[in-house]
């Protein structure tokens, strides 16, 4: 049901598509921004939600449990949005800068999903079910470092436990099925990892999807193509990402370009952009 009104959706919606009047460039207007998205379901109260919620390491005790956030949740769906061709082959020109392309993926694409959120959960809830949408949901808890609408600049210094939220659409796509995290913490999907999520959780039963995989980041080559490509260092073969590197550099970014800010050269010209990586040496 869920697909079906996401499918509505796209093709009714003409928000997908870069118009005129917000087009960075005049060659831009017309640039789908997401292609068909991929949709997973986990059981709310499948366990690993209270691994999330109780294990300080994987989000500092911050997550809420889907049946905290909807008392009479029985399931959580995971969409992921993968970028279209245009959107990707954009970004991958230049690996200094964010392209226009990106900027309009991050930016407007940020609003199509906001908009097909709310049409999701107003269409369930039209039909009697019972549906949060944690994105849009005003209890939703957000802590990070970048400098963009509606978050402050902070002045002290960050580190990794600085960024945090109350629900995770990562997490949430790793519980169904959808993929598994990275050496760039994004999550790789079969359609690739360049692109961004949303979730539900509602009263509905839907069979969950089968997770294919058993550890955190089995579906990462570690082939180090996105250390090379981060044009802040903010990704370490050892440690992993560095929130605080890429965070300013988002906030340097957003300076530039405000109201958009986006980078993503973590997410493109990479064996994960697409697809699952086959596994590889070391680069
Ligand atoms: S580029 Fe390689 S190391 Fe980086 S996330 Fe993708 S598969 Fe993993
Ligand atoms: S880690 Fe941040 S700064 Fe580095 S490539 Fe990814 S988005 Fe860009």
């Amino acid at each position: 049901m869920i697909k079906k009104i996401i499918q509505d959706f796209y093709m009714e919606n003409d928000d997908n598509r870069i118009k005129a009047d917000v087009a960075l460039d005049s060659e831009l207007v017309g640039m789908k921004i997401f292609d068909d998205p991929l949709i997973g379901v986990v059981k709310a109260n499948d366990p690993i939600f209270e691994l999330y919620s109780d294990k300080y390491e994987i989000m500092y005790h911050k997550f809420i449990r889907p049946s905290d956030w909807l008392e009479s949740a029985k399931t959580v769906v995971s969409v992921f949005l993968p970028y279209s061709a245009e959107v990707k082959a954009g970004n991958g020109r230049d690996l200094r800068r964010p392209s226009l392309e990106w900027l309009h993926g991050r930016y407007e694409g940020q609003l199509f999903i906001n908009k097909l959120t709310s049409f999701v959960k107003s269409e369930l809830e039209a039909q009697g079910i019972e549906c949060v949408a944690p994105s849009i949901d005003k209890r939703l808890a957000i802590n990070i470092g970048t400098k963009k609408e509606g978050y402050k600049i902070r002045e002290t210094k960050l580190s990794n436990d600085d960024f945090w939220s109350s629900w995770s659409e990562r997490h949430v796509a790793f519980a169904a099925g959808l993929g598994t995290f990275s050496l760039s913490k994004n999550i790789i999907t079969e359609k690739g990892s360049a692109g961004r999520l949303t979730s539900f959780i509602t009263n509905m039963q839907f069979d969950a999807t089968e997770r294919h995989y058993k550890e955190v980041n089995e579906y990462c080559t570690f082939c180090g193509k996105c250390v090379q490509n981060c044009p802040v260092n903010a990704i370490d073969y050892e440690k992993g990402k560095m929130h605080t590197v890429c965070s300013n550099y988002l906030d340097w970014v957003y300076k530039k370009f405000e109201p958009r800010y986006a980078c993503g050269k973590c997410q493109v010209v990479v064996p994960c952009q697409d697809k699952i990586p086959e596994k590889c040496i070391r680069l």
